[in-house]
């Protein structure tokens, strides 16, 4: 085994948020390595490589904000930025910063230990190699433990099969083939619009529909790109403004005040417009009034009774168990008409459910299902699935898993009491996951830094949230789920995933406060001295 290696600082992943930690790590003047399991830099960007992965936010949203210079260098090409664009933003990124030096690829985090004697975490990597350092920052996704489903004999099968987060790295020749998807989220509904017009045959398992609405993606024009290249300081200062981080913000009026005709006339420019405005953009009680809710509900099920041809494959399309915007709402293209073309076609589990895979396809109780191809667009172990997969042990060999067993605890999704000196950027009950990622990512970064960066001017190398800090912020994080329609459904949003072994009750995984109010708690607590920190 090599000799351990020591640095001051180590970052788990080089995704959106490890690759801007280590900037600003570095920037502090430590010595920091990140160690990441992919090949490259990315990511979420690196991983989903599955046909038609792109983004739901405006791109220009989405691009860090930290360097008006890379604002000004990069363009977007899309409004809605596909995959490999992202991918390239990010090795440019770290390409422009200097920053690949510092990362080691190819380096899946096996365990990390505190060792409470020395103040100092341990980290084994699978391949036995060792690290040291004194600040640990996880950036491992919150997104990135993807779930296959749990289906009797799905080893089994001969064709080619994957989940849509290990796409593989080599084309995929889609042409002519019998494919079969199972998962109808964000992801599914990405993939099935993308490869309809290309398959021979297409079959859709659906256990639950979702509400999806159109993305309305185009070309960014160099004119545009201009535009918005002078406007940044403006598409910031609204990103900072709106609850979510979006470009779109809730409309301030009641739905109930608004006159019927007046509704359906905002309602139609929301769904004619491009990105999230139809959920984040809605009338406020859209997503907190049952009665609003169900109104606006049956609105979109119009819309889909208008664009699916057949009317019992738009009856079985239309979620009947949550109201439009209590999970999260996939953008699709072209989705809802995939299911117009002769040989794509829906089969509802709910009707026939799955009993097994074999070698040459799906069995369902009605019939089986031949295919060259099977997609697993199952979803994730959400936002602690990556934190179970590392064997995080902290004082006293507590371990993570253990402490979080019944669901998350933290002190502002950033440290867990008993880990000291862990930071768990863009971890459970943060704001990230519930806002647009990376300008939410930004914030905790520049705070956390400033954080890392002020106990090393003061000679304090351990610092850890305190027990009473911890209960209170949970009890914050569940008084929003209260409030909330989101709260009352199951997704992996509320904790639920029938993959995972014990994920059928609510969890409180995120915090649900929106981002301003966040930000504005962090603020508060560093004016405090960094109030419910013990630092030593
Ligand atoms: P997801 O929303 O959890 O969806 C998983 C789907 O698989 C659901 O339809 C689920 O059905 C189904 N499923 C799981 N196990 C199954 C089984 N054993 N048999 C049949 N069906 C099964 O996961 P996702 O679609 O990957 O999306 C996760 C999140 O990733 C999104 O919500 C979004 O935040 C993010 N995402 C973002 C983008 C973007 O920004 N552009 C794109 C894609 C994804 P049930 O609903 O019945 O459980």
């Amino acid at each position: 085994m090599s000799e351990r290696q020591k640095t001051d600082a180590l970052i788990i992943g080089a995704g959106v948020c490890g690759i801007y930690m280590l900037y600003r790590l570095l920037n502090l003047g430590l010595n920091v390595r990140v160690l990441e399991a992919g090949a490259g830099p990315g990511g979420t960007w690196y991983w989903n490589r599955y046909p038609g992965a792109r983004f739901d936010s405006e791109s220009y949203s989405y691009g860090y904000s930290f360097s008006k210079e890379l604002l000004q260098e990069w363009d977007w090409t899309e409004h809605f930025s596909p995959q490999p664009e992202t991918l390239r933003y990010l090795n440019y990124v770290t390409d422009r910063f200097n920053l690949r030096e510092h990362m080691l690829f190819n380096a899946r985090v096996r365990s990390a230990r505190f060792d409470n004697a020395q103040n100092r975490w341990r980290v084994e990597l699978e391949d036995g190699r060792e690290y040291e350092c004194t600040w640990l920052c996880t950036a491992i996704g919150m997104l990135s433990a993807a779930t296959p489903p749990r289906i009797p004999g799905v080893e089994r099968f001969r064709g080619q099969a994957f989940h849509t987060y290990n796409w593989p790295h080599e084309p995929v020749d889609l042409k002519g083939k019998r494919v079969g998807v199972i998962g109808t989220g964000a992801t599914g509904v990405q993939v099935i619009g993308a490869i309809a017009g290309e398959v021979a045959q297409l079959t859709v398992f659906q256990r639950r529909p979702n509400w999806c609405a159109p993305l309305h993606n185009s070309p960014i024009t160099p004119e545009e790109m201009a535009t918005i290249k002078a406007s940044y300081d403006e598409i910031f200062a609204t990103i900072e403004s709106t609850p979510n981080a979006f470009l779109h913000g809730p409309d301030r009026r009641e739905m109930k005040e608004v006159p019927r005709e007046d509704r359906l006339a905002f309602w139609e420019q929301l769904y004619a417009s491009p990105g999230f405005g139809v959920w984040l953009g809605n009338f406020r009680d859209v997503l907190m009034d049952p009665e609003s809710n169900a109104e606006f509900s049956a609105f979109i099920a119009g819309k889909i009774r208008q664009r699916v041809r057949d009317p019992e494959t738009a009856e079985k399309l239309i979620p009947k168990d949550h109201g439009f915007g209590t999970r999260r709402v996939p953008l699709e293209t072209r989705y809802y008409e995939a299911y117009n073309l002769e040989h794509v076609r829906l089969v509802d589990l709910n009707e026939t459910p799955i009993e097994g895979i074999d070698e040459t396809g799906v069995q369902t109780s009605a019939e089986h299902h031949e295919f060259d191809i099977i997609i697993y667009a199952t979803g994730f172990d959400a936002i602690t699935g990556a934190f179970d997969r590392i064997q995080i042990e902290g004082v006293d060999g507590i371990r993570l898993g253990d402490k979080w067993h019944e669901g998350p605890v933290s002190y502002m999704g950033l440290q867990v009491a008993g880990f000291p000196t862990l930071f768990t950027l863009a971890g459970p009950q943060s704001a990230s996951v519930a806002t647009n990622f990376p300008p939410a990512i930004e914030s905790m970064v520049n705070w956390t830094s400033a954080f890392i960066g002020y106990l090393e001017s003061q000679g304090l190398h351990r610092v850890e949230a305190e027990e009473d800090a911890e209960a209170a912020w949970q009890q914050e994080v569940k008084s929003y789920y209260d409030m909330s329609l989101l709260a009352q459904t199951k997704s992996w949003f509320t904790g639920y995933n029938s993959n995972v072994e014990g994920h059928d009750k609510l969890r409180y995984l995120v915090y649900l406060g929106g981002a301003p109010a966040y930000r504005e708690k962090l603020k508060e607590i560093a004016e405090a001295g960094y109030r419910g920190f013990r630092m030593s």
